[in-house]
């Protein structure tokens, strides 16, 4: 399976990389890489900001990606704008094929509590991999130390959309630590969704996250209480080879 980069080429990019500040793994991604068409998938948390400010400094243009589920929290929403309008973003927000009403006619209410894998498919995961169908490459905001599903997250891998088609996933945030991503917002006098004030340590679609009580992990209010730790769109190795349960397959 052929992706603009070779798996040898990724292999020895990893290896600089492991070193290397997001910015210049960014410099790289947009303007070294031969990734032309690149876009950035976000969900507008703290790490998504650092990614988005550091790469609009580089290409402003540069497309971001964001789902809009019809689940999202309003502060998510009115803080996507507000950052927007701020460093004038060229946001896209992906919209599934069913409308909430739609999804509720079709499959019953709250499909979320009842089946979220197939929740999570049809608004997140279908509309992520239809965006990114036609791309070289995509830019995310995945941390090592947010969870262990993704504690092996390379910097650069390649992204299988389905068979005979890859794309190259380009992680550049992995190897930053919570702390250095709020020290980076503050040195930067950028702004924050309001939610992580009331609590909030990881922030998805309002029926699918909670406040984060004192001592847990950084993503455990996400799909709190089921056997449930991604939506399906990053699946690295551990949770491929089931060492960590997976949600739901790709695609
Ligand atoms: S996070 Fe929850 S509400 Fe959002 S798509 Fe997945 S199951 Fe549905």
């Amino acid at each position: 399976m052929q992706t603009l980069l070779s798996d040898d080429e990724i292999a020895s990019l990893n290896v600089d990389f492991e070193a290397s500040q997001p910015s210049d793994i960014l410099a790289w991604a947009l303007e070294k890489s031969g990734l032309e068409k690149l876009a950035i998938a976000s969900a507008f948390q703290t790490e998504g900001t650092v990614v988005i400010h550091m790469a609009t400094r580089i290409r402003p243009d540069v497309p971001i990606l964001f789902l809009e589920t019809g689940f999202q929290f309003a502060e998510t929403l009115a803080f996507k704008q507000q950052l927007a309008e701020r460093l004038s973003l060229n946001v896209i927000d992906l919209v599934g094929e069913y409308s909430n009403d739609r999804q509720e006619a079709e499959f019953g209410a709250r499909l979320f509590e009842r089946n979220p894998e197939m929740c999570c498919e049809i608004n997140k995961v279908r509309p992520m991999f239809e965006a990114l169908r036609g791309l070289d490459g995509w830019v995310t905001s995945v941390r090592r130390d947010s969870s262990p599903t993704r504690a092996d997250t390379p910097i650069v891998e390649r992204y299988d959309l389905e068979p005979g088609n890859a794309i190259v996933k380009v992680n550049p945030m992995a190897n930053w630590t919570k702390p250095q991503v709020w020290r980076y917002l503050k040195e930067h006098d950028l702004p924050h969704n309001p939610l992580y004030d009331l609590g909030y340590s990881s922030i998805g679609c309002a029926p699918c996250t909670r406040l984060r009580f004192a001592g847990e992990p950084e993503r455990a209010g996400r799909w709190a209480g089921i056997a449930k730790w991604e939506c399906g769109i990053h699946m690295n190795e551990s949770a491929q080879q089931g060492t960590i349960e997976p949600t739901s397959s790709p695609g």
